[in-house]
């Protein structure tokens, strides 16, 4: 199923992302935690791509099987990262035939581990949007930064360079993850101000161990919230108290998103079946839809 005929619609739609091993022996157990998310009926799954093609293989096969085996719709990633015209060709070959109708077409980040320039036919995820658009029979998503991408000049500069990236044929951007709402709802005003019109899907990151935070500050760069670093403060030398806390806060975003109009809210779950099934519950009669 194409993900452009679900989103932008009515209907809530929460979708969860897991990634793949690094390592190939670790494919057999991070398949089995990626399918026990499956397994609690996600509206559809994401599959991270290690850029520099280190997890190529598994991003496919991971996404294949858990369509075929789960029934849930899969979006395959796939980055610029010391990508050459052939190899993405290549790449959306495999995943035309292993059934995958989503890609989320990304620039990625340079490995440490790599020496040679990372991007040379492809320098930013507009120019791979319109290598898959031209390829043709995929739905294509995108990235999206609320807090401004690291690398962009002004927040202003950065929303110019995303409406190239949907002018080039990106149908719909997943966020960055942010853990205040407010900052959501502003991007998204100057964003529709932009005249970017597609579903900009917001991206919670539930926070359920306090190694966690540095980490997620350093990677996207986000702002956390006073509100949020007491909760840290508090609970996070508690494992079970820091994973109870780190559930709610990320149910009490999804729960104001959807009562301020928001119906389709992708939660990075890295994997952890425990954290979706914790949303899943406190979400249990807010999902029937009945309000
Ligand atoms: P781009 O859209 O190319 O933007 C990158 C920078 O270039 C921005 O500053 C932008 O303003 C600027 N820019 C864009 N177009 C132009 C232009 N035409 N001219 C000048 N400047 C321009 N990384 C992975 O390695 N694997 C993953 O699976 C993965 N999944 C992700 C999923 C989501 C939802 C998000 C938000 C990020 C993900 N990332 C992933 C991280 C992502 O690869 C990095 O954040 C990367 O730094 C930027 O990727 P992008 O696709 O947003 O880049």
């Amino acid at each position: 199923m194409k993900l452009n005929s679900v989103l932008g619609q009515k209907k809530l739609t929460l979708s969860f992302e897991v990634f793949p091993p690094k390592a190939d022996s670790d494919y057999e157990s991070v398949k089995q935690a990626a399918y026990r998310v499956a397994k609690l009926h996600p509206d559809y799954m994401s599959v991270t791509y290690g850029a520099g093609g280190s997890t190529g293989g598994s991003t496919i096969a991971l996404a294949e099987g858990i369509q075929k085996e789960h029934g849930v719709t899969t979006i395959a990633h796939l980055t610029c990262v010391g990508a050459t015209k052939e190899s993405i060709q290549n790449a959306l070959g495999d995943m035309k035939n292993a059934g995958i109708e989503n890609v989320l077409a990304l620039r990625g980040d340079r490995p440490a581990w790599m020496k040679e320039e990372p991007f040379t036919d492809y320098h930013y995820a507009s120019d791979l949007v319109e290598t898959i658009r031209e390829f043709g029979g995929f739905c294509i998503g995108g990235a999206c930064y609320p807090e401004g991408h690291p690398d962009a000049k002004s927040k202003s500069e950065d929303i110019k360079n995303l409406r190239k990236k949907v002018d080039a044929g990106c149908e719909f951007l997943t966020t960055q993850m942010f853990f205040d709402n407010n900052i959501y709802y502003n991007f998204l005003y100057r964003v529709r101000s932009a005249g970017i019109e597609v579903p900009v899907i917001p991206g919670i990151m539930p926070i359920t161990r306090a190694s966690q935070v540095d980490n997620a500050i350093k990677l996207s760069g986000c702002n956390m919230p006073e509100r949020f670093k007491n909760i840290v403060d508090k609970f996070g030398a508690n494992k079970n108290a820091m994973m109870q806390a780190g559930i709610i806060y990320a149910s009490e975003q999804i729960i104001d998103l959807i009562a301020n109009g928001v119906t389709n809210i992708h939660i990075y779950s890295m994997n952890h079946a425990q954290v979706v099934k914790g949303i899943l519950d406190n979400l249990s009669e807010i999902r029937k839809g009945a309000w």
